[in-house]
């Protein structure tokens, strides 16, 4: 999708304005506000699993040394 107004690409479809020229966008060019919230909980349900695997893959390292020291 790219701006009307200066045709750059819009890197996001999160805002009512072209972040190059801040020209108006019309609505076929932004993502529902639904749409948005729903990326948003996406983001953050990710960015959850991902600390989740994370502090079980330290929970197994740290389990590993210790059979190791034992
Ligand atoms: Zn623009």
């Amino acid at each position: 999708m790219n701006c009307p107004h200066c045709q750059r690409l819009l890197y996001s479809r999160q805002h009512r304005t072209c972040g190059f020229c801040g020209g108006e966008l019309p609505d076929e060019c932004r993502l529902e506000d639904w749409q948005i919230a729903e990326l948003k909980a996406e983001k953050a349900a990710i960015a959850h699993r991902r600390e989740l695997a994370k502090a079980k893959d330290e929970e197994e390292k740290r389990e590993q040394e210790r059979r190791n020291a034992g």
